[in-house]
């Protein structure tokens, strides 16, 4: 980190950062400008930079403090400059030219639902199958997911497809018992800053994917997929599900230009949810079209053998022929950017 001091800062504060730096065992260059001086901060722990960048901050005639390193380290573009897909399954991964795409129901609501969900995704060229069986419901009154039967519906899907399957999990006391059984563990939007959750997650060997919050900037989504890495599990993929802002058109805005900044950023694969960042399924194809165009390394579409009839998320859920429309559509662009779907 480099420490800008004020205008004008006499010798005496100077040196006084200095000591600081010193007495916390980092060793102190300074270069006095014309206009200004400034002191870089070289060596020591980066555990503790951030707090010590905070109090240095408060000492007399510091201006600011600036980081030279990112405060995410291990999932750094430059920790790993060509890393390798994560595979999901088998056959299934994510991070190739070949994009990824991931779709099924909101929630798995029965076998049949489920069933007919993943043959339709399979058969249109999805990688995976999606589908909640514990829920985040805004309200306490809405359904919340089938819980061990669904993850059961779930495992026959994947069974008769040969789909590797991708869930949510809410909460630690949960990962025992869906970790064991899913390909794919889902950290949701409501749940990206739940830092206990994504340390527990980081010590499952299980690829992890993670929503950005509604609320969270780009630099927060990314230390939250730290705290995953630093439990062990660099398999993370990032996903971009729209944010809340003055816009409310659609249900969230999507963010396309995060997809840029964090592939700029990281070494993760990164995709996009249309479904929940439009909440409508005719602007569903238009914002999937617009990630991969974008760089997404592939999406994350919910799709409803019958959305009229769907206990979560119907409204932006495509049916069976919409999602193979969009799949045609998704290939043309895939192409267009030098990929394949
Ligand atoms: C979901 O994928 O069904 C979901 C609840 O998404 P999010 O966490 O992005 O709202
Ligand atoms: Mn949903």
């Amino acid at each position: 980190m480099i420490i800008v001091m004020r205008r004008g800062a006499p010798d005496a504060a100077v040196q006084q950062v200095v000591e600081r730096l010193e007495a916390a065992g980092y060793g102190a260059h300074v270069s006095r400008g014309v206009e200004t001086t400034i002191i870089g901060a070289i060596g020591a722990k980066d555990e503790d930079k951030p707090v010590l960048a905070q109090q240095l901050e408060t000492l007399p005639h510091v201006d600011r403090v600036v980081p030279i390193l990112r405060p995410y380290k291990l999932v750094s573009r430059e920790a790993n400059p060509e890393p390798p897909p994560i595979a999901l399954g088998p056959e299934a991964a994510v991070g190739g030219t070949k994009l990824a795409v991931i779709a099924g129901p909101c929630a798995v609501e029965t076998r049949e639902q489920v069933l007919e969900a993943a043959r339709a995704v399979k058969a249109a060229g999805a990688c995976a199958l999606r589908g909640g069986v514990v829920k985040p419901r805004t309200s306490p009154y809405e359904f919340t997911g089938l819980g061990h039967e669904g993850l059961a519906y779930l495992e026959e899907a994947r069974a008769e497809t040969g789909l590797p399957i991708c869930s949510e999990v809410m909460n630690i006391g949960q990962i025992e018992w869906l970790a064991e059984r899913l390909d794919v563990l889902q950290i949701g939007a409501r749940n990206m800053t739940n830092f206990d959750l994504l340390r527990e997650v980081g010590r499952v060997g299980k690829p992890v994917l993670l929503k950005r919050g509604f609320a969270s900037t780009i630099e927060e989504w990314l230390k939250a997929a730290e705290y995953v890495a630093t439990g062990g599990n660099l398999r993370i993929i990032l996903c971009e599900r729209g944010i809340r802002t003055f816009e409310t058109a659609l249900r969230n805005t999507l963010d396309v230009g995060a997809v840029f900044v964090a592939k700029r950023e990281t070494h993760l694969p990164v995709i996009v949810d249309p479904s929940h960042a439009s909440g409508h399924a005719a602007a569903v194809p238009p914002l999937a079209l617009a990630g991969v165009a974008a760089g997404a390394d592939g999406l994350l579409v919910e799709v409803h053998p019958h959305p009229g009839e769907a206990r979560c998320d119907g409204p932006q859920s495509l049916t069976p022929e919409g999602f193979r429309d969009l799949m045609a559509r998704v290939r043309a662009v895939a192409e267009a950017v030098g990929r394949t779907a």
